[in-house]
């Protein structure tokens, strides 16, 4: 799988910055090490089909004071975790250079479009590491999960 390992500045590659992408469970992981939590914030995905089973992620937050990624530079509307070589992996599949997404599943067409990614990463968060992080996260924010997610944890 080839990344992006350039920060393009273009207006394209800027304006994907509106909706924070998601990282694995060990991306995310060595962010809460390195003291980002407050950068990051807790959701809930689904199987996105009949089955309604659901999981907590940790990604990072949307700052509403410009509907933004709170990673994406003020000034540059450059991605700061970019030089840390940190940026979470949905970013470093998405780009402008070749004028589509890299697909992490190249076997299954159906999941060959942004979504598929975004679902590939979803599913990394409902492991054993996924929910780890989960459980360090809420820690270090002194949370408590909801009992749901909780019973999915512990029954890991
Ligand atoms: S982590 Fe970086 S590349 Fe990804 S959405 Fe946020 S600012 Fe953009």
């Amino acid at each position: 799988m080839s990344e992006i390992k350039h920060a393009c500045s273009c207006e394209a590659c800027k304006s994907m910055c509106w909706s924070p992408g998601m990282g694995t469970p060990e991306e995310i992981e060595k962010l809460i090490d390195n003291g980002l939590t407050d950068h990051l914030t807790l959701q809930s995905v689904d199987k996105r089909d009949a089955n309604s089973e659901t999981w907590p992620v940790v990604m990072p937050k949307t700052n509403y004071s410009n509907m933004r990624c709170v990673f994406q530079d003020k000034q540059t509307q450059l991605c700061m975790l970019h030089d840390l070589d940190a940026k979470p992996l949905e970013c470093r599949l998405a780009n402008c250079q070749i004028s589509k997404w890299i697909f992490l599943n190249i076997e299954d067409e159906k999941k060959q479009n942004k979504h598929g990614n975004r679902i590939i990463i979803e599913d990394m968060w409902n492991t054993d590491k996924g929910r780890q992080v989960v459980k360090k996260f809420c820690i270090s924010r002194g949370m408590i999960l909801a009992k749901h997610h909780r019973d999915a944890r512990d029954a890991a």
